[in-house]
C-alpha cells in the first residue's frame, strides 16, 4: 500500500526523523486557516500517490493565508498523471540550502534491504543513478547481523558528506529510518529531498513510502491510513467484493482460478486476435456468489463486448464451477456473449450441465485456444 506524503510523514515523525510541521486541507479556505496557524511563509502540496508533483505544478510557496488559499485553489482539482488532486498539505516552508536523498528498499536480487544516500537530491533517483553513479552510495544491510551504526558512517562516507554536523545528524537519521522500515513492515522508505537548511539542519521535505499489504494485519493503524477514493471506482467495487481485478484495454472481459491461468488466458486472447478488455482472479474457487461478483465487476466496464471464463477443475470441481456458473447467470441477467471453458476434474459433467441448462448466449468450448477464438469472434 501507498501511503500520502502527510501520512508517510507522520511514520516518519513517529520514529523522530525530523519533518517540518503542517496540517491537512481538503479546501482552499482550510488551507488559508492552515497557513494561519502555521504562520510565515508555508509550502502547499498536492496528496497524490505519484511522484513529480513539483514539476507538475502541485507544489507551490505561499506568502501568508491570503496567497495560500489562492495557491490552493490552483492546485485542488489538478491532475498529475492521472491523479486527481483531493488534498493538500500545507506545512511551514523551509530554505533550503542542499537537497540530498536518502531511501531504503529491499534488493531482491541480494535478499537485503539496501540503503541508497547520494547528495544529489531533488532529481528522480534513476537519473542520478544513469548520469553520476558515482555519486550513489549503496549499502546493504543484512538481516541477521541487522542495523550498525558502522553502515550508517560507511554510507555517509561513501555519499561524500563531509561535513561533521551533517553527518552526525544523517547517521541519527539513517538508524531512525532503518527502525521505521523494520518497524511498519515497509517496502520502500524514501526521502528526497532530504534537505540541508541554511543553518545546517537536516531534515526530511517529501516522502514516498509503500508498506507491504501483507502485514497490515499487524498495523491496525496504517491500514487505516488507505484511502479508498485513491484507486478507480471498478477497483474499490471489486476490492470490496474480495475480487482481484484488473483493467485493461481491450474487448473481451477475462474470468479465471488462479493468477497463473489468468495470466496465460491473457496471453491466447492475444494469440487469438484479440485484446483483454480486464480480468478477473476468482482464486481457487468457483462458488456462486464468488462468480456473480465476477461477472458483475467484469460487465460493469462498458468496453467488454464478450466474456472468456477459463475454468481448470482442480480441487474445485468441474460440476461445482458449472453449477455456480448457472446460479449466477439466474441471478444476473447477462446480455454478452459468454465462453466457458472447462477443464479438469468432472470437466466432462460439468460442460453437460452448461450445455443443458445454459442460457442461449453461453457458449461452451472444450479447450483454451478454442475457446479464446470464439470469445474474439463474438467480441468483434
Ligand atoms: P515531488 O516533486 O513530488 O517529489 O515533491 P517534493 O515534495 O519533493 O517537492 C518538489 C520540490 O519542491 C522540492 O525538491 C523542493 O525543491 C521544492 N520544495 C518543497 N518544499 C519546499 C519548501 O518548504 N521550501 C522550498 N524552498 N522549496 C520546497
Ligand atoms: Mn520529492
Amino acid at each position: 500500500m501507498d501511503l500520502y506524503e502527510y501520512q508517510g510523514k507522520e511514520l516518519f515523525r513517529r520514529f523522530g526523523i525530523p519533518t517540518s510541521e503542517g496540517r491537512l486541507a481538503l479546501t482552499p479556505a482550510e488551507a488559508r486557516a492552515a497557513a494561519e496557524q502555521l504562520g510565515g511563509q508555508v509550502v502547499v502540496k498536492a496528496q497524490v500517490l505519484t511522484g513529480g508533483r513539483g514539476k507538475a505544478g502541485g507544489v507551490k510557496l505561499a506568502d501568508g493565508p491570503d496567497d495560500a488559499e489562492q495557491k490552493a485553489a490552483e492546485i485542488l482539482g489538478l491532475d498529475i498523471n492521472g491523479h486527481l488532486v483531493r488534498k493538500l498539505w500545507v506545512e511551514s516552508a523551509s530554505e533550503i540550502a542542499k537537497e540530498y536523498y536518502l531511501s531504503i528498499t529491499f534488493d531482491r536480487g541480494e535478499k537485503k534491504a539496501l540503503f541508497m544516500l547520494t547528495t544529489e537530491g531533488g532529481i528522480e533517483i534513476e537519473q542520478v543513478a544513469e548520469e553520476t553513479p558515482e555519486k550513489l552510495a549503496r549499502l546493504h544491510v543484512d538481516p541477521l547481523e541487522g542495523y550498525q551504526p558502522y553502515q550508517a558512517r560507511r554510507l555517509i562516507y561513501g555519499a561524500g558528506i563531509d561535513n561533521p554536523s551533517e553527518q552526525k545528524q544523517l547517521l541519527d537519521i539513517i538508524g531512525r529510518l532503518y527502525a521505521c522500515f523494520v518497524g511498519t513492515d515497509a517496502m520502500l522508505c524514501e526521502i528526497n529531498p532530504l534537505i540541508v537548511t541554511p543553518e545546517g539542519e537536516v531534515r526530511a521535505l517529501d516522502s514516498k513510502f509503500t508498506v507491504d499489504d501483507n502485514a497490515l494485519y499487524k498495523h491496525p493503524d496504517i491500514a487505516e491510513m488507505r484511502d479508498p477514493e485513491s484507486v478507480p471506482p471498478e477497483e474499490r467495487a471489486a476490492r470490496e467484493k474480495g475480487v482481484t481485478y484488473v483493467k485493461l484495454d481491450g474487448e473481451v472481459g477475462i474470468l479465471g482460478n488462479g493468477a497463473g491461468l489468468v495470466m496465460s488466458t491473457l496471453d491466447v486472447i492475444t494469440l487469438a486476435g484479440g485484446r483483454p478488455a480486464n480480468f478477473c482472479d476468482l482464486g481457487g474457487g468457483g462458488d456462486a456468489q464468488g462468480v456473480v461478483d465476477a461477472l458483475e465487476v467484469i460487465i460493469a466496464d462498458p468496453q467488454v463486448r464478450s466474456i472468456f471464463f477459463n475454468i481448470f477443475g482442480g480441487i474445485t470441481r468441474g460440476d461445482e464451477v458449472a453449477r455456480g456458473i448457472l446460479t449466477a447467470l439466474e441471478q444476473i441477467g447477462i446480455k454478452h456473449p459468454i465462453v466457458v471453458r472447462l477443464d479438469g476434474t468432472n470437466a466432462e459433467e460439468g460442460r453437460e450441465l452448461l450445455a443443458e441448462a445454459g442460457p442461449d448466449n453461453l457458449h461452451v468450448e472444450p479447450t483454451m485456444l478454442e475457446g479464446a477464438k470464439r470469445a474474439v469472434e463474438l467480441a468483434a
